[in-house]
C-alpha cells in the first residue's frame, strides 16, 4: 500500500507506471471505511493491475454544514483497513489540494439532477461532479466502482460519463448489508443503539414492498409505505417514491418500466439515510 497526498504525485505516480499498458481501477470514497467500501476495492483489485483508492470528505457535496461538520473520519482506522492490500495506491488529500480556491461546478442532467436526492439535497450532485471531474483527471482510472447503494448517484455519474464522451468504464457493485439487512453506511456509526435497533426496519420496508407488486400499483405502494413509518416516531421519513431506474421518472404502472425502483431516504434523528431496491427479479 502506498499513500499519496497531492495531484501532482499521483500524476507522476500514473506517469512512472512502467506497463503503460497497465489497467488502473478507480474506487473514490468519503472514508470512515466499511466493508461495503472494501468490496468495492477486492473487486477492483480482482479486476485491474493496480487500484487507486481516494478518501476524501467531499465539502462542495453536503447542503447540511452541521451534516458536513460531523461526518465520521477516521484515517488511521482506514489505512489500517487497508494495510496489507498489495497494489493498492490511497490518495489522502487535504481539503485545500482539492480546492485551492472555492469553486463548484453545475451539472443538469433532466430528471436525475432534479428529482429525489437532487430535489431534497440541492447541490449535491454538483458537488459530486465538481471533485469527480478533479478525481478523475488525476488518477485517469479505466474502470471506476460506486455502490449500487447510492443508485442516483451512480446514474448520475454514468450519465456525466456518456456526456463528457469520458473513457472510463463505470463499474456498478450491489449493496452490502449487516446481517440484520441495514445497508452499511459511514453514517451507521453516528446512531444510537435506540436508533441502530430500529434502523433494519428501512430494508424490511424496502422488501416488504418488493412482494406486494402484484397486488398493489405504484401509487398505492407509496400511500402505505408512507402510512407505515407514521406509526414508528423514531423515523422520519423524506422520501419513498417508486421509479422508473433508467429515467428516475415516477411510475404510474408497472408495465411503465422494465427497471421499477424504491427509492427511500429517512431520518433517524438528525442522521439521513438511503436505500433503494430493485422491484423486479432482473437486476440490482
Ligand atoms: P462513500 O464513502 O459513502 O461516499 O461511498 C463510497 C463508495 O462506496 C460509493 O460508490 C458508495 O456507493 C459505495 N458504498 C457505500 N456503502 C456501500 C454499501 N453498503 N455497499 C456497496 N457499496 C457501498
Amino acid at each position: 500500500m502506498k499513500i499519496i497526498y497531492t495531484q501532482h504525485e499521483l500524476i507522476e505516480w500514473r506517469q512512472s507506471l512502467t506497463m503503460p499498458t497497465s489497467s488502473i481501477g478507480f474506487v473514490p470514497t468519503m472514508g470512515a471505511l466499511h466493508l461495503g467500501h472494501i468490496s468495492l476495492i477486492e473487486r477492483a483489485l480482482e479486476e485491474n493491475d493496480a487500484v487507486v483508492v481516494s478518501i476524501f470528505v467531499n465539502p462542495t457535496q453536503f447542503n447540511d454544514s452541521n451534516d458536513f461538520l460531523h461526518y465520521p473520519k477516521n484515517n488511521e482506522g482506514d489505512l489500517e483497513m487497508l494495510k496489507d492490500y498489495a497494489r493498492l495506491v490511497i490518495f489522502l488529500p487535504a481539503t485545500s489540494e482539492m480546492y485551492p480556491s472555492p469553486e463548484k461546478e453545475q451539472f443538469h442532467s433532466g430528471l436525475l439532477t432534479s428529482t429525489l436526492e437532487a430535489k431534497l439535497r440541492p447541490g449535491h450532485f454538483d458537488g459530486v461532479i465538481t471533485i469527480i471531474r478533479k478525481l478523475f483527471n488525476s488518477v485517469r482510472a479505466h474502470r471506476v466502482y460506486f455502490g449500487e447503494k447510492d443508485f442516483q448517484q451512480l446514474a448520475v455519474i454514468k450519465s456525466w460519463v456518456i456526456l463528457e464522451k469520458r473513457s472510463e468504464l463505470i463499474i456498478p457493485c450491489p449493496t452490502i448489508r449487516e446481517s440484520d439487512g441495514l445497508a452499511m453506511s459511514s453514517r451507521n456509526q453516528r446512531l444510537s443503539p435506540e436508533m441502530r435497533k430500529e434502523a433494519p426496519f428501512i430494508f424490511e420496508v424496502l422488501q416488504a414492498a418488493k412482494a406486494q407488486v402484484d397486488t398493489q400499483s405504484p401509487a398505492e405502494m407509496e400511500i402505505w409505505i408512507r402510512s407505515v413509518f407514521l406509526e414508528r416516531p423514531l423515523f422520519r421519513l423524506d422520501y419513498f417514491e417508486i421509479i422508473d431506474g433508467n429515467t428516475f421518472a415516477p411510475l404510474a404502472e408497472w408495465s411503465d418500466s422494465s427497471l421499477p425502483m424504491a427509492m427511500i431516504a429517512v431520518f433517524l434523528g438528525e442522521i439521513r439515510l438511503i436505500d433503494n431496491i430493485a422491484l423486479t427479479e432482473q437486476s440490482a
